[in-house]
């Protein structure tokens, strides 16, 4: 035991119990705050410090990269760490990628596939439907994801096609599928769907893994979709040792194909379930508490349950309207810097949360304004940068050259003399010959088809990615070659390649100064990130590029902590939890979000799925009540700006059936008299005396 922490002071006796189960599986279903990831962590200290288990055989799976990393770091400080050697805390998605590694001959795989991002997933859809309908497109990706999803192959998906959007898609999804192949790409889906069919099919596999995962624990059960299920039910077994922990209540991805039956279904599967109810929330305040309670009350519930706390009433729940988007987000800068200072807080103590994330723009600036720091996580922008996606496009090609999106990014950024024209016969040539643009690169040299004029850049460039590849510790044969030559770091291969393809000064040759000032930034910033994370992680180049996709993916979140006010969507702030939370935009149609009309024809079923999207936004409201431990502040704005007009917005139906006893409704009377630059002296002074103090 390491000093200060046993199982006796850390837990409550119903945690305990949670934690000492080991007779099969146990399901623990609880809600915010009740300390299901804590039994998490604890059960996984215990054991591997009581019963013997190795780190190795231990898995805990969760949704994002940053609840796995703060789940590693608790156990780190609760498990020696010799004990927890070759532990795996993760998210779904990085196992599935050390599955699909390790596995990939199974599947037709070279073990350093792409994983293709939504963009460029869109972009092969794109190619196939012939259309620029953005909405159409990505409600054909949408139907695609959750066939996948729901683990129906393009043959069950054809049948299943009812409408014509879907008989569409259906006839999409096969040719969509047979392109990532050839591109040996997986999208994000199938980072968890092969795993779990190659599991189901293969008994080999099968029993190497269940030897290997001893132990399964598994956070955000709720969020869990039916691919998910598999793998967690392939993985462990008929021995089924595992621990869920989950809450219906906080389930907020239906709209990915998860599914809260999963629990329910649970119980049918493994009638030895052990279910376990937690009801002490350690987190909140009861009025924040009792807010949650009376929201989620409204919701039909599938497992009945209770919470409470003891850790006080609480200020009241501030509700204020404001007269638009800017203002909101003024008020807010101003009241969490005057809060920080009144209450001898933290920047980090402070959480602003929305619905969408275009909320984020007018709060960022307010935030800029009054020079208050501030991290942002939920949102993918960085990643969709055109220069970051230029220098991952060189990176995804020296990992895997059949990835043709990446190869067509990186022969023409920057430019090299390489034309539509010889493109255009190079993939005529690759079509012909069935193989990568990258192959043909290096046979077409043989026939005539292109003068020698077009044809040598194009040589050079194959030449210059082939050496990038054998540094990085690839055989000319271009699969991963042990044999081949030791992997050199990573870090001076990317200063190489950056310097090789001269990206700073393509940027200042077709750019503004400021812009291109903006963009290296941008590449210098990914490149000490890249080189971070291949330090720590002791990542060589060609793991790091999947690693890259990952977090790309899911969500980026800044490794380090520093003071800084956070602020985050609603959906990616599952699991955390701050002192003081700030919830913007808290209106009818934005919280319920309401996304188009139901195109079904039918009204019942269109009135049935429209008080179903209500529910999912409810859960979400909840989600975001629960983030808070001290105050919670909610605000709405009377007008808000959209597509250029400003629309009257009301109150959302959420604040009210918070319960009224509980809420202190107001106009903003600090921001709401004073002209704007009154404002701005204010602010500077409160800055000044918060710097001072
Ligand atoms: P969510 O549903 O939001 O994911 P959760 O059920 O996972 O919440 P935790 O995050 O594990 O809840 O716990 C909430 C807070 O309560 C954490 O700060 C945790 O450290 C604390 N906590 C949990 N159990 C106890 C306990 N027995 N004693 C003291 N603090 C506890
Ligand atoms: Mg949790």
């Amino acid at each position: 035991m390491s000093p200060g922490h046993t199982l006796a002071t850390d837990l409550n006796a119903v945690q305990r119990e949670a934690v000492l189960y080991l007779n099969g599986p146990c399901l623990v279903l609880a809600g915010a705050g009740s300390g299901k990831t804590r039994v998490i962590t604890q059960k996984i200290a215990y054991l591997l410090r009581e019963c013997g288990y190795m780190g190795r055989h231990v898995v805990a799976l969760t949704f994002t990269n940053k609840a796995a990393r703060e789940m590693a770091e608790r156990v780190k400080t609760l498990v020696d760490g010799k004990l927890a050697k070759g532990l795996t805390v993760s998210t779904f998605h990085s196992l599935g990628v050390r599955f699909l590694r390790e596995e990939a001959k199974y599947l037709g795989l070279k073990p350093q596939f792409s994983i293709l991002d939504a963009h460029d997933a869109l972009a092969i859809i794109q190619e196939m439907l012939a259309t620029t309908d953005k909405g159409r497109l990505r409600a054909v990706q949408q139907t695609i994801s959750l066939w996948k999803n729901a683990l129906m192959d393009p043959d069950a998906a054809a049948l299943a096609a009812l409408t014509p959007g879907e008989i569409e898609a259906a006839n999409i999804y096969r040719s969509y599928n047979a392109t990532l192949a050839a591109y040996q790409s997986v999208d994000f889906d199938d980072l968890i769907r092969l795993p779990a069919l190659l599991l189901a099919e293969n008994a080999q596999v099968r029993e190497r893994w269940q030897a290997r995962v001893q132990y399964l624990l598994v956070d955000e059960y709720q969020d869990t979709n039916l691919c998910q299920y598999r793998l967690v039910q392939c993985l462990s077994g008929q021995r089924a040792m595992f621990t869920a922990v989950g809450d219906d209540d906080q389930a907020i991805y239906a709209w990915r194909g998860a599914t809260v039956e999963n629990l329910a279904k649970l119980t049918t599967d493994y009638p030895a379930l052990k279910i376990i109810k937690l009801e002490q929330n350690y987190r909140s305040v009861q009025r924040i508490l009792s807010a949650a309670n009376q929201v989620i009350s409204k919701n039909p519930n599938l497992f009945g349950k209770k919470l409470w706390s003891d850790l006080g009433v609480g200020e009241p729940i501030q509700v204020t309207s404001m007269d638009n988007e800017e203002t909101e987000a003024e008020s807010i800068a101003v009241r969490i810097s005057a809060a920080r200072f009144e209450r001898h807080a933290q920047w980090r103590d402070f959480a602003v949360l929305y619905r969408s994330n275009h909320q984020a723009r007018a709060l960022e600036q307010a935030l800029r304004n009054l020079r208050i720091p501030y991290t942002i996580s939920g949102g993918q922008s960085f990643f969709e940068k055109a220069e970051i996606r230029d220098i991952l496009a060189y990176l995804r090609l020296v990992a895997n050259d059949d990835d043709d999106p990446a190869f067509i990014r990186a022969v023409t950024t920057p430019r090299r003399g390489i034309g539509q024209a010889t493109l255009q016969t190079l993939g005529q040539f690759a079509v012909e010959r069935q193989t990568s643009l990258f192959t043909a690169l290096f046979e077409i040299g043989a026939t005539e088809r292109l003068a020698v004029k077009q044809l040598e850049p194009l040589q050079v460039f194959g030449a210059f990615i082939q050496r990038i590849q054998w540094r990085a510790g690839r055989g000319q044969d271009n699969a991963p070659s042990k044999a081949a030559k030791p992997a050199e770091a990573a870090g001076p291969i990317l200063d190489d390649l950056l310097g090789a393809i001269q990206y700073e000064r393509y940027l200042y040759d077709t750019l503004e100064e400021r812009p291109a000032q903006t963009r290296w930034q941008n590449v210098l910033e990914l490149l000490g990130w890249l080189k971070r994370k291949a330090d720590e992680d002791g990542l060589s180049l060609l793991e790091l590029v999947q690693h890259v996709a990952l977090v790309t993916m899911l969500e980026r979140s800044d490794d380090e902590d520093p003071d800084a006010v956070k602020l985050s969507t609603m959906h990616a702030s599952k699991g955390l939890e701050y002192p003081h939370v700030y919830i913007a935009g808290v209106e009818e149609g934005l919280l319920p979000h309401m996304g188009r009309d139901e195109e079904d024809g039918d009204p019942a079923r269109a009135a049935e799925s429209l008080a179903q999207r209500i529910q999912e936004e409810r859960r979400l409201m909840y989600v975001g009540i629960t983030r808070a431990q001290r105050s919670l502040h909610l605000t709405w704005c009377k007008k808000r700006r959209r597509a250029r007009e400003d629309v009257v917005r009301e109150p959302s139906r959420f604040i009210e059936e918070m319960g009224l006893g509980e809420v202190k409704l107001q106009e903003d009377p600090a921001t709401q008299a004073l002209s704007p630059r009154q404002r701005l002296g204010m602010l500077k002074e409160l800055l000044s005396k918060a710097g001072s103090a």
